[in-house]
């Protein structure tokens, strides 16, 4: 994985691109090989492209990035990319893993058939996938949700 050295964004902004799907020998272990794993093992295959995860350290910043506009969701796919709120990196650090490999479950697909393909598979489907192949993340107040915001945002 390759962390981006020139912030694009506001700062304070991080990102990581997750390269092992043409890279086998970058070392393994940590969070984002295992959500890669897990996603590789459920959906049956490798990563088609190297996918790049943002993690920002400020709601604006976030905000900013991750084609909502919003600080609210806990985590966003937009064109490929992985935007991960702040509230990851604090109080609800204990989420983090779900969310993460939730996103990469829409990451995956997106980067098989591509993101305009991609806005054509039903809501139940990404949804579901993505939920499943993470163990429920993204889902943890679904029954009190009336409906699902666009681009794969997860709930706060
Ligand atoms: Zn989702």
């Amino acid at each position: 994985m390759i962390i981006e050295a020139a912030p694009r964004r506001p700062p304070p902004f991080v990102a990581r691109e997750l390269r092992r799907a043409h890279a086998p020998s970058v070392a393994r272990g940590g969070l984002e090989n295992n959500a890669i794993t897990q996603i590789e093992a459920v959906h049956g295959r490798r990563f088609a492209h190297p996918v790049t995860v943002g993690a920002y350290a400020t709601p604006e910043a976030y905000a900013a990035a991750n084609g909502l506009g919003s600080a609210v969701p806990m985590g966003v796919t937009f064109v490929g990319r992985v935007n991960l709120s702040p509230k990851l990196f604090g109080l609800q650090h204990q989420r983090l893993p779900a969310i993460l490999t939730h996103e990469l479950s829409h990451a995956h697909i997106q980067g098989w058939i591509g993101a305009n393909a991609y806005i054509h598979l039903p809501n139940w489907f990404k949804e579901g996938l993505a939920v499943m192949a993470s163990g429920g993340g993204g889902a943890e107040w679904s029954a009190k949700r009336k409906r699902k915001p666009q681009f794969n945002a997860e709930s706060k």
